[in-house]
């Protein structure tokens, strides 16, 4: 293993993978109410080559994996794809980002397969706002999804929150308050604007604001809790077994510290999620590339990591719909 690092000192080591563009939810900040148009399904990369990926990938040192999507869960199998991941022996963590609503079928199989944690995105408590903002799920679903991912030992299990101003911000200390009855992990994040969304509805909520208000329950303390190894910043409550971490991508982006590379559901190399260059890596694949032609484009995409987005100036990514890049 010989370790791969960017023009800009970064040792990249983390690879996330979107495995479908199909989602079985409408969020109302990631996709429009009709969808978006979905790839046909032989131009999805099929579990093994995902896993051909990841072996050439490996070896060139990533040794942390994300599913993402889409939504995951949605594609059949997707155990069987832990299970080629988990073969590889130098990557030590694989771990699945998911709305949740099919999680409590598959949590046990997910752990048995060699998946480690989850993360779960849950933008509401209350049922009526979930079925408006995911305009047609069941939060008692996703509470479903993490008693299991619980039960079957995927910890940590972190929370995900998308915090939209007037949608709801008034949820923050509800969240705040499950780090202590139920001892969650909540990550708070700011909403990027980004999928052409300049509806001005979706306002951004800045951290010093959300702090401000959680600490109502009381003083965060900062915390250097083994619940992490990206980007939030995590702090602790008085009396909480949780953690609250901040992520921040927009008003105080950590570009300067991002480890990652994106693979589409469609075999497209993404060396940020923000940017539009990608390198495609399905024709070589089915042409059957060698594991150092893979390993030069990777290189490649490596190579042409841009050194940070510039979402604060008001750019936005054009291109694909962020639900085909993995959020
Ligand atoms: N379906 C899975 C899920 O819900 O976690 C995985 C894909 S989803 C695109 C991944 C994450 O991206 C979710 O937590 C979602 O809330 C987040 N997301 C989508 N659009 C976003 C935006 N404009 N700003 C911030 N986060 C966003």
């Amino acid at each position: 293993m010989t370790g791969l690092s960017d023009s800009f000192q970064r040792p990249i080591n983390y690879l996330r993978i979107s495995v479908t563009d199909r989602c079985n939810l409408r969020c109302v900040y990631c996709m429009p109410e009709e969808g978006v148009a979905l790839m046909a399904h032989g131009d999805i990369l099929s579990y093994e080559e995902i896993a051909t990926v990841v072996r050439a990938a490996a070896e060139m040192g990533i040794n942390k994996v994300r599913l993402t999507g889409g939504e995951p869960l949605v594609r059949t199998g997707l155990p069987q794809l832990v299970r080629l991941i988990a073969e590889v022996k130098t990557i030590d963590d694989i771990s699945l980002t998911t709305n949740g609503i099919l999680l409590a079928r598959y949590a046990a199989e997910l752990k048995e397969a060699g998946l480690r944690r989850v993360n779960i995105s849950l933008d509401t408590l209350q049922p009526e706002r979930f079925r408006q903002i995911t305009r047609c799920g069941e939060l008692e679903d996703t509470l479903a999804g993490i008693e299991a991912a619980h039960a079957a030992g995927l910890e940590p299990v972190k929370i995900n929150v998308v915090v939209l101003a007037g949608v709801n911000d008034d949820e923050l200390t509800d969240f705040a308050q499950k780090t202590i009855s139920d001892g969650w992990h909540v990550r708070f994040i700011e909403h990027m604007p980004v999928n052409g969304d300049d509806s001005g509805l979706l306002k951004l909520v800045s951290v010093a604001e959300m702090r401000r208000r959680i600490e109502a329950l009381g003083q965060l303390e900062p915390w250097k809790a083994d619940v992490g190894n990206g980007p939030a910043k995590y702090f602790r409550l008085p009396g909480a077994t949780g953690t609250i971490g901040f992520i921040t991508p927009v008003t105080e982006h950590f570009c300067y510290q991002c480890n990652r590379l994106r693979l589409t559901a469609d075999g497209k190399l993404r060396p940020c999620l923000l940017s539009e260059e990608e390198i495609d890596l399905r024709e070589p694949l089915r042409r059957g590339a060698t594991a150092d032609e893979l390993k030069t484009l990777i290189e490649k995409a490596v190579a042409s990591k841009p050194k940070g987005h510039r979402l604060a100036e008001g750019r936005q990514p054009k291109g694909r719909p962020f639900s085909q890049v993995g959020g």
